[in-house]
């Protein structure tokens, strides 16, 4: 199965991934009934989750059921315990948005959610990041996962994330992050694709963050928050719901 995972995200486009996979996966999971990992996400408890990623695929990572990864758990979890996302009706823009979140966010937003991207399928607002459509002041939140390593001009990015965000409002904008770098990493000089995928992870991403990821963010004029909420669950529960053996959340607000 890992193997079968790894090729797919590797050959297949990830518009059709994003289309068609989780039909595929709802089916598998019927053959993981259990108790040991539990998704806060769908809420649905599984002998195991699925492995997931390029290189090397990871253990225990993607849920069958709603398609989380250890990643999109972690956040959800943010969002119940620690802010007032689910008792209140934030306006959101989910930029790139996962999955795995979209009906949830819809059901609960209505229409106070629009979801926004530059190519994937699953977004309403077709956009460029560099240059975000809305007025100034506009959202509660803004939700912009694992784009910014891709994006040409990054800090432009969050500056526009930042100008849409009301004074009141937070983003979270996490990104792969290399807790062995103490700085971000940027060669254009590598251009071959595996290369490239040793260096940065996936050979479309133009740059690996180090620990100074929340120091970039703040290059945009963004107050940030670390939040290692990681830590504060404890290993246990971590376990139980294959959170990422270290994230970092970074709370941005104006
Ligand atoms: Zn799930």
């Amino acid at each position: 199965m890992k193997y079968i995972i790894s090729w797919v995200l590797r050959f297949i486009p990830r518009k059709f991934i994003q289309l068609f996979a989780h039909r595929l996966i709802k089916i598998y999971s019927i053959f993981l009934t259990g108790n040991k990992v539990y998704c806060p996400v769908c809420d649905h408890s599984f002998r195991h989750f699925l492995p997931y990623g390029r290189l090397t695929p990871r253990e225990n990572a993607l849920c069958p059921s709603c398609l989380s990864l250890e990643r999109h758990r972690l956040m959800y979890l943010y969002l119940k315990n620690e802010t007032s996302f689910f008792t209140e009706k934030p306006k959101l823009l989910h930029i790139a948005p996962e999955y795995c979140f979209i009906e949830r966010f819809e059901k609960h937003l209505g229409d106070q959610y629009i979801t926004a991207d530059i190519e994937s399928p699953l977004a309403k607002v077709k956009m460029d990041l560099h240059d975000i459509p809305f007025e100034d002041n506009t959202f509660d939140a803004v939700f912009c996962n694992h784009v910014l390593e891709h994006v040409k001009d990054d800090v432009r990015c969050m500056q526009e994330i930042r100008r849409v965000l009301k004074p009141t409002g937070f983003a979270l904008c996490q990104s792969p992050q290399r807790y062995d770098l103490a700085t971000t990493y940027e060669d254009a000089s590598i251009t071959d694709p595996r290369e490239r995928e040793i260096h940065f992870l996936q050979d479309d991403h133009l740059r690996i963050y180090g620990r100074d990821y929340g120091t970039q963010l703040e290059k945009s004029g963004f107050t940030v928050e670390p939040v290692n909420l990681i830590e504060k669950l404890g290993l246990k529960e971590s376990q139980r719901m294959a959170l990422p053996l270290e994230e970092i959340i970074y709370v941005c607000r104006k």
